[in-house]
């Protein structure tokens, strides 16, 4: 026996494997709503393909009010506050401190889930490594959630999946092929630059790929409307090469090294075009970093209930289980990426969506495994519709209702589908009470908020507890008004039991506050720094300092709120409850879409 190893046992009640963003937010919500979680990454860090070692832009639904809430706002309302010159290293340690300050999560980082443990249709355990501390983990748990991307647990448990593009045939997509094939949309490597006050040289390494014109890593005739080109514009326009891609039309997981050494020469040799082969304008410009871990796009994915398909995308979505939501373009990636090939050089097709559409529940549990469900990159859809879903800001929303679906079948001790069966409803209040928004579901406020009389006008009172939590294009303006120095109160016929008082805030959907760079106001990320950079704010429209006084006494008082929702336990009785608003992060006027009591007051 080598003794230098060691082998340890874990019982929890949820793993969770892949920290990405859908991982770390299904650990997280599944955690916050008191389940025991184990969350296995085989990275330094959390984040997956936004994480500091590769660095993609947070991408979600287009359109400003269509923007994702819930977690992934969390995250960035933290990161905006606590680091607002955007460092990437420190975007790691805002998401990792969200999960190391919840208790029921235990992280285990540097560690690779490789076998698992079946008895028929269930699974038992899995095993992992960790290279660290020369570690063996068996993990045991009631259910087991799979967020890596690869969907591992696929071949080690015998869950159906599917891997490759679809043929037109089987579900009649416009993005279907003649006949269903293994390639996928590949991987990439990028980089960033900074831009200082002196002219900078670069030598390439010996192994970098030569490009002496666009031409030879272009040379692309536009095919359509919505072929995309490789703008190489690197600079203040946080232009990131993402179209620097290989490896669709080889096998994502045991050809990834392959893939990556390929990338490396590519994206050297592109920095060697930036800087020295024509003028792009970048003589000042000095290479930063360069990921050496190239990022997945796609791999295998697990079948659910239900398979989504680019007809769901196209028509809005409309399921009863409705959970999430997506709204990027479906954005197709040439599976031969920067390789030349005898069908097409164009690096992606991109074709954008009239509306964001929902994704249902069933697309997160498997088929046939009874206690394995799934989060990001690798659920229950097409090749087409992945092509759309698979974005981060989507993959946190698809990781947030998994995790949360999770405690409620712990909860309840049913399986995942049990809980498609007896429990979509309580799923659904849980997430839009967590703050996100289900583009086809409202959120109803308790029996207890509409017994109580308020200081505002009906039609204000009606807007508060209308379920909408955002501006909404369609239906006109949203959200109440009050001055600085007012309060909202809530009056009851006697005193009551009260629970929790939850707030929302406006986050500014115009994000003008919060940046003036446009890429940082779709999610607050930085690549490239210019001189010209300017750090990020806390939206000025979220409420900075409040009060609270339940029949007059003061029972909270916050100084530096940066949060759009802040949930406060009053847990007490009383008559009255007065929220008096103190200051803003620069807004004249306090804007909330929603206040209510949420009736926990047993938890
Ligand atoms: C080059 C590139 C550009 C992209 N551009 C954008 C963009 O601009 N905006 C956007 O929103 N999205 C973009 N995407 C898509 C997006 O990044 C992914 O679809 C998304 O990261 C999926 O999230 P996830 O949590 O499912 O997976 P991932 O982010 O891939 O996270 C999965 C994690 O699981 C870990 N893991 C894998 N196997 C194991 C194992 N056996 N044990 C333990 N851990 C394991 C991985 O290391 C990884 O950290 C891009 C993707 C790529 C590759």
């Amino acid at each position: 026996m080598n003794t230098n190893l060691l082998h340890k046992e874990i019982r929890t009640q949820l793993c969770v494997i892949g920290g990405g963003l859908s991982g770390a937010f299904a650990a997280l919500a599944a955690a916050r709503r008191g389940a025991r979680v184990v969350l296995i990454q085989d990275r330094p860090m959390l984040g997956g393909n936004a994480s500091s070692e590769i660095r993609m832009w947070v991408r979600g639904a287009r359109g400003i009010y269509n923007r994702e809430s819930g977690l992934i706002s969390e995250l960035e309302e933290r990161n905006i506050h606590g680091n607002p010159t955007l460092v990437h290293s420190l975007f790691d340690a805002t998401l990792y401190g969200m999960l190391n300050e919840n208790p029921n999560i235990t992280i285990l980082l540097n560690t690779t889930c490789t076998d698992a443990e079946t008895n028929g249709d269930k699974i038992i355990s899995v095993s992992a490594w960790q290279l660290t501390t020369y570690t063996w983990f068996t993990v045991y748990a009631d259910i087991f959630m799979d967020c890596s991307g690869d969907s591992i647990l696929a071949p080690l448990t015998g869950a159906e999946y599917r891997h490759g593009r679809e043929s037109s045939d089987e579900f009649d997509e416009s993005l279907g092929h003649d006949k269903a094939d293994k390639c996928t949309m590949g991987m990439s490597i990028i980089l960033a630059a900074r831009e200082t006050d002196h002219p900078v040289k670069f030598t390439p390494p010996p192994f970098a790929s030569y490009y002496p014109t666009d031409a030879s890593f272009s040379g692309d005739e536009v095919e359509s409307i919505h072929a995309q080109t490789r703008n190489h514009t690197v600079g203040t326009s946080n232009c990131n090469l993402w179209w620097v891609e290989l490896g669709g039309n080889m096998d994502s997981i045991h050809d990834a090294d392959k893939v990556r050494h390929k990338l490396l020469a590519n994206i050297y040799g592109v920095w060697d075009h930036i800087k020295n082969q024509g003028d792009h304008g970048m003589e000042n410009w000095d290479l930063e970093w360069v990921g050496f871990l190239p990022g997945k796009r796609e791999s295998r994915r697990y079948v659910g209930d239900v398979i989504v398909t680019e007809h769901d995308l196209v028509s809005g979505g409309h399921f009863e289980d409705e959970i999430a939501y997506g709204g990027w373009p479906m954005d197709d990636h040439n599976p031969y990426g920067m390789e030349k090939n005898d069908k097409s050089n164009v690096p992606s097709i991109m074709i954008p969506l009239d509306q964001p559409y929902g994704l249902p529940y069933r697309a997160l549990y498997s088929k046939n495994i009874q206690n394995l469900m799934f989060a990001g990159r690798n659920i229950s859809v097409t090749h087409a519709a992945l092509s759309s879903s698979r974005v981060m800001a989507t993959c946190s929303l698809l990781g947030q209702a998994c995790g949360t679906a999770a405690a409620i079948a712990l909860s309840h001790k049913c399986t995942p589908r049990g809980v498609y069966e007896s429990y979509v409803g309580e799923l659904q209040d849980a997430l839009l009470e967590d703050g996100v928004f289900l583009p086809h579901v409202k959120r109803s406020v308790s029996k207890q908020t509409l017994s109580a009389k308020l200081n505002i006008s009906d039609a204000d009172r009606d807007i508060l507890f209308n379920g909408i939590e955002r501006p909404r294009e369609l239906e006109g303006e949203n959200g109440i008004t009050q001055e600085i120095g007012d309060s909202l109160t809530f009056t009851f016929n006697n005193p009551e039991q009260l629970g929790t008082l939850r707030l929302r805030f406006d986050p500014d959907y115009s994000r003008m506050s919060v940046s003036d760079n446009r890429k940082m106001r779709i999610f607050a990320m930085k690549l490239h720094t210019g001189k010209d950079f300017v750090p990020v704010r806390v939206a000025s429209t979220i409420v900075r300092s409040f009060k609270v006084f339940a029949d007059g006494e003061e029972i909270y008082s916050v100084e530096d709120n940066y949060l759009s929702l802040v949930k406060i336990p009053v847990h007490r009785k009383a008559r009255e409850l007065r929220v008096e608003w103190l200051s803003t992060h620069g807004a004249d006027k306090i804007c909330l879409f929603a206040a209510d009591i949420i009736d926990d007051s047993d938890c």
